[in-house]
């Protein structure tokens, strides 16, 4: 194998070397924070590459190209937060453009679509995306942009990606048109499933979850092999000025270097911990693809090469036992947000998902007896013990 080709190196190889030689004139092993807004040059005309640090960054370029990699894309974007990113690849698209979602899109992707981008004209329409037809049957002649987030948030339903990449691509062809398809990849991660790689166009990410992996930091990014898309993507990033800071980018880097290990973890635990609340007498159903009880584990094995640490569950219980359920919890806290390697406990009703209408979400099934796990890294013994004793407390008051 031809290891001077950078392209043929492994997953964990690219993730802890890509963009990151060691620095020409320290040695330093570790790529610096280039912490500086502007660049002297030798002469008039004679950069380094960098002139000012809105149009480009070393810390930040080897962010981007690292990430970029890990996608198998050729052109990497990082924004400084993942809704930032969004709404910086949404700037393509203009007053009569048409758009087709999902209908569980992620509660702050779905508040910019219907509050903002509706404002400049842009149409949206939420589909069930468990059945990748309803994408297709709601394309309109004016439709510019089919945009697909799996898992989804938080029944962790699936969407076929390979197929609705296949129906959309045969219409652009056959129409003569070009319908961008992207993919939010956050909750899989490029170490489980590679949107890219099935035709995709763009890969957007909001790196705040797995990629940094340590809830310490906020950061998003958009990557793509197409040089139309891309050259778009960095005329806008440096004309408005939606960047990433070098620290938060240095942090991102160094969170990417183990994602594999953690992906690996988090799938571990969460399978443990799922199997163990789906024979739980007071929950109702566990939503985890990789369960093979889960009508949707054909079509995670397709697409994800593992599972992540996202799992939710219905007890058998009204609000206030839910409640008590979650505030009983040691080492699960309760918080908003996921992907990183502590656990974390959620009650979408109340909490990421209080701003949709509690008649909308009776619809979408985020019922108030839903809670939603963001499986960590530790050991799973504790985890499980965990939940033992929180539910064995509400056995006690039942
Ligand atoms: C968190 C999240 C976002 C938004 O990212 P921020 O970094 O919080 O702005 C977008 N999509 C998904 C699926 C997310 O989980």
């Amino acid at each position: 194998m031809n290891l001077e080709n950078t392209e043929n190196w492994g997953f964990e190889t690219k993730a802890i070397l890509k963009g990151q030689s060691p620095d020409p004139t320290t040695g330093a092993t570790i790529p610096p924070i280039y912490q500086t807004s502007t660049y002297t040059l030798e002469g008039i005309g004679e950069t380094k590459g960098y002139c000012y640090s809105r149009t480009g960054n070393p810390t930040r370029s080897a962010a981007a190209e690292c990430l970029a990699s890990l996608e198998g894309g050729k052109f990497g974007f990082i924004y400084p937060s993942g809704i930032g990113a969004i709404h910086a690849f949404m700037q393509q698209f203009s007053a009569g453009d048409h758009v087709v979602t999902c209908e569980d899109l992620y509660g702050g992707a779905h508040r910019l679509f219907t509050q903002f981008m509706t404002k400049v004209g842009i149409e949206f329409t939420f589909v069930d995306a468990r059945d990748s037809d309803n994408y297709i049957k709601a394309i309109k002649p004016n439709t510019k942009l089919v945009w697909i987030e799996t898992p989804s948030n938080p029944k962790m339903h699936l969407c076929d990606i390979a197929s609705v990449v296949e129906q959309v691509k045969a219409i652009n062809k056959k129409e003569d048109r070009k319908i961008i398809i992207t993919a939010d990849n956050t909750f899989a991660s490029p170490y489980l499933q590679r949107p890219l790689s099935f035709g995709v166009d763009v890969v957007m990410h909001s790196c705040t979850k797995y990629l940094g992996g340590h809830s310490d930091l906020l950061l998003g990014a958009l990557i793509t092999s197409d040089e139309e898309i891309a050259e778009k993507l960095a005329y806008h990033q440096n004309a408005t000025g939606t960047i990433a800071g070098p620290f938060d980018c240095w942090l991102l880097m160094r969170g990417m270097k183990t994602l594999a290990v953690r992906m690996k973890q988090h799938h571990e635990n969460a399978l443990t911990l799922a199997k163990w609340l789906e024979q739980h007498p007071l929950v109702k159903v566990v939503n985890c693809p990789a369960l093979e009880s889960s009508p949707q584990h054909e079509l995670y094995k397709k697409q994800m090469d593992l599972y992540n640490g996202m799992i939710s569950f219905e007890i058998d219980a009204d609000i206030e036992t839910v409640k008590q359920l979650v505030s009983g919890l040691k080492i699960f806290q309760l918080a908003e947000s996921l992907g990183g390697v502590e656990s974390l406990s959620c009650h979408p009703a109340t909490m990421t998902h209080a701003a949709v209408p509690a008649e909308r979400r009776k619809e979408l099934g985020i019922n108030d007896n839903l809670v939603r796990l963001s499986v960590g890294i530790e050991d799973v013994k504790d985890l499980q013990a965990d939940l033992e004793q929180a539910f064995s407390k509400l056995a006690a008051t039942a």
